[in-house]
């Protein structure tokens, strides 16, 4: 039987602003949308921190038995600076900036993202969809929206009419509880925003300029779609018109969600999506990690210690732990000591995981490990506590050592229970790559490592009288560019 019928997963949904008990709307299945990356520049660890905690979801969602179809997008296209001014299209001004076409921008990036996915060893996405691939469904939602008074168009541009949406009794801001009053007193009065009725109407279709590269014909004359409208496009294209969970950064929830629930409810007449779940923000000094005020860090800078800001590199695993030793809903600030202290936290846990083969099975057991696994599903099912879950396992840790010592006992059952269990936990749900080292070595110290290994080899080889296989070795690890020399303190190597 499938796990998550004996699991009770509560969820906390921004929508309502609790946690409730998560049903699905088909039994057995689940449809996840994740705003993805706009793929004009390299992903930071912020964007790597909210990725990875719907990497989490996902796998704890997959590893409860469920069936999920889950869609993260790229986009690749329509993401202005801010909604007014043409000019600031992220991609075309990138595309100035590196003098490559915009397409050559979104490939390089597109690459870079999914080369630190594979670094931080994600699961893909089930559907993987971009929005320049779906400029036919953003144009006939757009159309939709005009045929049925929700949009107009205006010079070449289509607006989405926030005033007539709420005239019909559907509360624009119900998402990020903002007041529509409020709103319209506190918008800026930007380049562009003449064409619009109303301050707060959002683009979804922008006329393009002629210097505008990136263009697409519409019944509207050529222009490009507006960034809110790709992830409706998307998400009811592959999820439906109401689906189960929606996620993203909470920076997204407004204005980008509230858009997206203002679409969804306008075409469809009701709301898109049943559960919205947003991450916090990973901060650095304190401040939100952002590339637009230089506060930021690349992952691979993270990972090949070529950064000014942390003493030494770390290995994804241990990014990838101290990231979920902070729950999703709240801040996480990164710094040096965070990441030595998730090194050493991470090196005892596996330490004690890798006694568990030499455990000795006794008759009885004097540990409860079903109740012990119950509390790692608890955590979990209390809207993915991955920090008490990252706790109970290293209760679990705590368990191997005392049976390690003789201070308690554990039958052949339970034994094999406790490996199950974390495993379960630490491989599949968190993500932790179980074929990694841990925290203690890097590729170049694991190479050492082999190197003296083979040096032993060929010591043992000469002692035998062996020459072919010791000048075997010498000779092809001469080949690879590593050269040996003995001396009168043994046998040493130069790269
Ligand atoms: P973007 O490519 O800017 O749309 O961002 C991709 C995702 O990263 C979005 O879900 C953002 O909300 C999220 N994000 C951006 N900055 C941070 C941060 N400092 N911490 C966590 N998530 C972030
Ligand atoms: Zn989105």
């Amino acid at each position: 039987m499938e796990l998550y019928k004996n699991q009770s997963l509560q969820i906390y949904n921004t929508l309502s602003g609790e946690k409730s008990t998560f049903t699905p709307i088909h039994d057995g299945n689940i449809g996840m949308y994740v705003c993805g990356p706009t793929v004009y520049s390299n992903v930071h660890l912020g964007n790597v921190r909210t990725f990875m905690s719907f990497d989490v979801i996902f796998r704890y969602l997959l590893h409860l038995g469920y069936k999920v179809r889950y869609v993260r997008n790229i986009t690749d296209a329509g993401h202005l600076t801010d909604d007014g001014d043409v000019d600031n299209d992220r991609f075309v001004k990138q595309s100035r900036l590196e003098k490559l076409e915009p397409m050559e921008i979104v490939q390089k990036y597109s690459v870079d993202f999914h080369k630190v996915l594979d670094t931080f060893n994600f699961l893909p996405p089930t559907i993987e969809p971009t929005a320049t691939g779906h400029i036919l469904e953003q144009i006939e939602l757009t159309q939709k929206l005009i045929d049925t008074g929700f949009a107009y168009e205006s010079n070449g541009s289509v607006y989405f009419d926030v005033f007539a949406y709420n005239e019909k009794g559907l509360n624009y801001g119900e998402l990020s509880n903002r007041n529509i009053d409020e709103l319209f007193a506190n918008t800026r009065d930007l380049d562009g925003q003449s064409e619009k009725k109303n301050p707060q109407d959002f683009a979804l279709w922008k006329k393009a300029s002629p210097a505008h590269i990136m263009r697409w014909n519409s019944p509207w004359g050529e222009g490009f779609p507006g960034w809110h409208l790709e992830c409706t496009a998307m998400s009811t294209k592959y999820l439906g018109e109401t689906f189960d969970i929606h996620g993203g950064g909470m920076d997204l929830k407004f204005p980008h969600h509230e858009c997206e629930v203002a679409q969804g409810k306008a075409c469809n007449g009701h709301s898109p999506v049943n559960y919205w779940m947003h991450t916090n923000m990973l901060t650095m000094n304190g401040l939100r990690m952002s590339k637009s005020t230089g506060n930021y860090i690349l992952p691979m800078e993270l990972v090949t210690g070529e950064n000014n800001f942390f003493e030494k590199p770390f290995e994804p695993n241990i990014v990838r732990f101290c990231f979920l030793q902070a729950h999703y809903r709240s801040v996480l600030d990164i710094s040096n000591d965070a990441m030595v202290a998730s090194e050493k936290g991470y090196n005892r846990l596996m330490e004690s995981y890798k006694l568990l083969p030499m455990l000795k099975a006794s008759n009885t057991s004097s540990l409860d490990i079903a109740s012990w696994k119950q509390s790692c599903y608890n955590a979990m099912n209390d809207d993915f506590n991955t920090p008490i879950l990252i706790a109970q396992l290293f209760e679990g840790a705590r368990y191997i050592n005392l049976v390690n010592d003789g201070t308690a006992t554990l039958t052949t059952d339970d034994i094999k229970l406790l490996e199950t269990t974390l495993s379960n936990f630490l491989f599949d749900v968190l993500g932790m790559n179980n074929t990694a080292s841990g925290g203690t070595s890097n590729t170049t110290e694991k190479l050492k490592g082999v190197v003296e290994l083979l040096i032993e080899m060929r010591k043992q080889a000469r002692a035998n009288r062996d020459f072919a296989l010791s000048d075997q070795i010498r000779d092809q690890l001469l080949t690879l560019g590593i050269q040996l020399k003995d001396g009168k303190e043994g046998t040493t190597f130069s790269v």
